[in-house]
């Protein structure tokens, strides 16, 4: 029995995907590697069409957080100030990383769960002279997905930039890169673009580039990695077989029909999931019109308890997922990214029934 995975990455892997990564060695400094990295950049430019005249898609080793790091202490200047959006872990992340760098910033917080309060944001905007908007496009603590596209809008009356964790998004969910307040996106190879761990990649406007004032971090400069990999270099040892898996990973998207046609797989199986919980009276914690198709949340039905329900997918061969922090009790989680066949659903729905039935 294939082992599927459920939780928000690392995801399960196409067979092609996870025979690319053990192809065969290289070294970094070999023509025939830095022609993969050229691809695999020019790839992830390509899944929303950012024209590489106007974007720089630097990609650099580490996982997701990298990605956030590099973004915000490469972009935000000692004189700019940032508004963080927070409402669940990874919006409180941000803000986390904005202290320890010593980014001025300022949070507009809401409980974990709940929707971004539009007009606390726009208040808070006005007057505040900020630069920046920092927020979670998919804030997997529960699912939501928050409106980018609003938050954009907003952040241009005011004449602030979006940077974004768009980790959990990247590759499944409408990213409005057209925007011209949306300034710069952070995301990671190994979740909706079902590559493997260790590449992440922050995608920003060029002139970013030259804004960020000195270095505070020598391996998370954006610059410097941009420098190298516009001429085709890399200045540290990159991942040499995620760059091979993401590249068979974006091609394989591309065939598969882009975002687009992943976004509609992805939630014809969070539906059929939910439908399937539903009916064993397990309950949706956020209502699915405001999940993204990525990842839903539920309610742990009385009497179980998250590990009974992890051991219960665990024996069908499933790794789901628990709540995090202090929902640990109330909540688990179950993503449907990564490489999951019709097959691997319909055993899905089936375990559903047997591990819920007759509660
Ligand atoms: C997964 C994730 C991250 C990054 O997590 P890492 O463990 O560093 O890869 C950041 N933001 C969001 C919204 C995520 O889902």
């Amino acid at each position: 029995m294939a082992k599927i995975l459920l939780n928000p990455g690392p995801v399960t892997l196409s067979q092609r995907v996870r025979q690319a990564v053990a192809d065969s060695d290289y070294c970094h400094r070999e023509t025939a590697f830095l022609d993969i990295q050229r691809e695999v950049i020019d790839g992830l430019g390509a899944v929303y069409g950012c024209d590489p005249q106007s974007w720089a898609t630097v990609a650099l080793g580490g996982s997701g957080t990298t990605a956030l790091e590099a973004m915000l202490s490469s972009i935000v200047g000692e004189a700019d100030r940032v508004l963080v959006l927070e409402n669940g872990v990874y919006g409180e992340r941000l803000a986390e990383i904005a202290r320890i760098h010593g980014i001025r910033h300022q949070s507009v917080s809401a409980p974990w769960g709940t929707s971004i309060d539009l007009q606390a944001f726009e208040e808070t905007l006005d007057g505040g002279a900020f630069s920046y908007v920092a927020v979670v496009h998919h804030e997997t603590t529960t699912g939501r997905l928050n409106p980018l596209r609003k938050i954009a809008d907003i952040s241009a009356r005011y004449g602030a930039g979006v940077l974004a964790d768009t980790v959990s998004s990247f590759g499944a969910e409408a990213i409005p890169f057209e925007h011209p307040a949306l300034l710069a996106c952070a995301g990671t190879a190994n979740k909706c673009l079902h590559g493997i761990p260790g590449l992440a990649f922050v995608i920003l406007k060029r002139e970013l580039l030259n804004s960020a004032s000195r270095p505070t971090s020598l391996y998370l400069h954006l610059p410097r990695w941009a420098t190298a990999q516009d001429n085709n270099s890399t200045p540290f040892t990159p991942p040499v077989n995620s760059y091979l898996g993401l590249r068979e990973a974006l091609q394989e998207l591309r065939e598969q029909g882009g975002w687009p046609s992943r976004q509609s797989r992805y939630t014809t199986l969070a539906d059929s999931v939910r439908q399937a919980l539903e009916r064993n009276h397990v309950a949706p914690w956020l209502e699915p019109a405001e999940s993204s198709c990525v990842l839903r949340s539920y309610r742990i039905p009385a009497g179980l308890n998250y590990s009974k329900i992890d051991q219960g997918f665990a024996s069908h061969g499933f790794v789901v997922y628990a709540g995090q922090g202090g929902l640990s009790d109330e909540m688990f989680r179950i993503s449907t990214m990564g490489d999951i066949g019709d097959e691997d659903t319909v055993r899905l729905t089936a375990a559903i029934d047997s591990i819920f039935e007759n509660r």
